[in-house]
């Protein structure tokens, strides 16, 4: 690639990444700032709403309690006395007075005759409020809400600050009581917009934001009122700025190393077909494990698979599933193969010589699988090699098996030659049972995402009686991979299947530790 247009898509990725990290960053503050504000007004609504509760019941027993007196003599001095007492008693409550045709007519503080005008408005249970009223021989300071029992015509007065009186002094916030009905405006210290009222859904207290508030409003669920809280939104704003301050620096720092690391990556990408030419070249680099065949009946090792490993100088190591893509796309997958068979010599020549029951088997791509060369290279192998053929398995994947007319040709040819094929991964691609007919593999080896599945209640549990059904129907041997756990070795021994392979017998260990194994094994039987 052109080296401004490499150097442009850098920049590209970098800015993209940063920009991205830096915008989370930033709407992760805001997030944290808002519900720490929607958290205060919800608690303050709360706060509101038990005191104004309390309110309310000391006025409901107050109401209650005046019932007492007779009806034909409301001022007497027992009722007075009374009244009296009921405001010693109460924490809450101011006065407690006789209202008619709109005047307090006798209190339990001494004043007679005070205009207190018309009601504002009826609320439940027969009673009406007053809001706001000045009463300069109570308090000249203060203002009342007057809550009159409209059948006795008694009334409480109530100080408007005491509903609130436990907000902190620096708060910003505008709290108050609204009854249910529109319009009524029992208490506040705020502004209350009426639209917030449609927010309420009759299910319990509900939080939201306009343009200018966060707001919480809490219905009581015994008066038909609720207490609302609205913050200013521009708090939100100011506490987001300051956690922006640390948020967007790590921000931009995440970034800046997800870059690094996103770069270094399609570096090692971009360049992994270089470095395993090199690889390919050195005798150092690669090498192979061998991962071993039990026979599920006698438990004894029958062969191993050989899989391939790269180790780079500086210690990193490749995992085969990242290059051996990386190899077909470019190109260098038969030297693989070919690097692969001359290590396995080296390594198993004499083990195999020695011991004419135990095979060896590659993964063999598809590339090298239908090739005609490929075929003949192998043969001439196995003849200098001085082994049988059938000591030499070969491992073709579903996937590399497409073409069925060329597979069937070429499974035949290296089947001729004596070797057996087995058909890897198997459940993982779309083969019919018709199609594996044609195909005529010796053995498949259940893929393991399907024995991980055994004695699980996983949907895909259910395809490895299909997967076993096949093999038999089409007389093939089976073979279990990636088993690790007793059940599943219990389960496919049990269900006719030959050969396990899988952590739970070994995993792929060096030539030098496979030779000691099978000579330990060997001494034991
Ligand atoms: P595969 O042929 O299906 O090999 C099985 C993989 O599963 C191996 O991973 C093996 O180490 C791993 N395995 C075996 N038993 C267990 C188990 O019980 N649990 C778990 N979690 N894993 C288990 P590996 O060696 O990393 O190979 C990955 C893939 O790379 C292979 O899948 C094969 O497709 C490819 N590969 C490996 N070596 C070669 C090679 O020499 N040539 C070619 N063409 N491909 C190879
Ligand atoms: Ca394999
Ligand atoms: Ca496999």
């Amino acid at each position: 690639m052109n080296k401004r247009l490499t150097s442009c898509l850098k920049v590209l990725i970098g800015s993209g990444i940063v920009a991205l990290c830096v915008a989370t960053s930033a709407w992760v503050a805001y997030r944290l700032a808002l519900r720490d504000q929607q958290h205060l007004a919800s608690q303050l609504a709360e706060q509101i709403l038990r005191r104004n509760e309390r309110i309310s019941d000391q006025v409901r027993s107050a109401l209650y309690a005046m019932d007492e007196v007779a009806k034909d003599a409301p001022c007497s001095a027992k009722a007075r006395s009374l009244m009296a007492r009921i405001v010693l008693r109460s924490s809450l409550l101011q006065a407690v007075a006789w209202v008619r045709e709109d005047r307090i007519v006798c209190a339990s503080v001494d004043v007679k005759d005070v205009p207190i005008g018309k009601s504002d408005f009826v609320i439940q249970e027969g009673a009406s409020v007053r809001v706001s009223r000045q009463l300069p021989m109570i308090d000249p300071q203060a203002t009342f809400r007057i809550t009159q029992a409209l059948d006795t015509g008694y009334a409480v007065i109530i100080n408007t600050e005491l509903a609130f009186d436990i907000l902190p002094q620096t708060s910003k916030a505008a709290v108050g009581i609204v009854g249910s009905q529109p319009g009524q405006v029992i208490s506040q210290t705020g502004t209350w917009q009426p639209a917030w009222q449609q927010r309420l859904d009759g299910t319990g207290p509900v939080s939201f934001t306009d343009a200018d508030h966060v707001v919480a409003l809490r219905p009581s669920g015994r008066y038909k009122y609720f207490a609302y809280a609205a913050l200013p939104m521009a708090d939100v704003h100011a506490a987001w700025a300051s956690a922006a301050r640390v948020a967007l620096p790590l921000g931009l720092a995440t970034g800046a190393v997800l870059t690094l690391l996103v770069l270094a990556a399609l570096r090692r990408q971009a360049g992994l077909p270089a470095l395993l030419r090199q690889a390919l070249r050195s005798d150092k680099e690669l090498y192979v494990h061998y991962q071993p065949f039990v026979d599920l009946q006698t438990s004894r090792w029958v062969g191993a698979e050989a899989l391939i490993r790269w180790r780079r100088p500086d210690g990193e190591i490749v995992r085969p599933d990242l290059f051996i893509p990386v190899a077909e796309q470019h190109g260098l997958i038969s030297q693989v193969t070919d690097k692969l068979l001359r290590m396995v010599r080296r390594d198993l020549g004499e083990l195999l010589r020695q011991h004419p029951d135990f095979f060896v088997s590659i993964n063999v791509p598809a590339q090298d699988l239908l090739d005609e060369g490929f075929a003949q290279r192998l043969a001439a192998l196995v003849r200098e090699w001085g082994i049988a053929p059938l000591q030499l398995r070969l491992e073709a994947t579903e996937h590399s098996l497409i073409d069925a007319q060329a597979a069937h040709v070429a499974i035949a040819r290296l089947q001729a030659l004596g070797h057996r094929i087995a058909l890897d991964d198997f459940g993982t691609g779309y083969s019919s049972l018709s199609y594996l007919a044609t195909l005529k593999v010796d053995s498949i080896k259940i893929d393991k995402s399907f024995v991980d599945t055994i004695g699980t209640d996983a949907v895909t549990a259910q395809m490895v009686p299909h997967i076993l059904d096949i093999g038999k129907t089409l007389g093939l041997r089976l073979i279990g991979e990636g088993i690790e756990t007793a059940a599943q070795a219990a389960y496919l021994t049990e269900h006719g299947v030959t050969y396990g392979q899988g952590w739970f017998f070994e995993k792929a260990i060096c030539p030098k530790g496979l030779e000691k194994k099978l000579q330990e094994a060997h001494r034991t039987s």
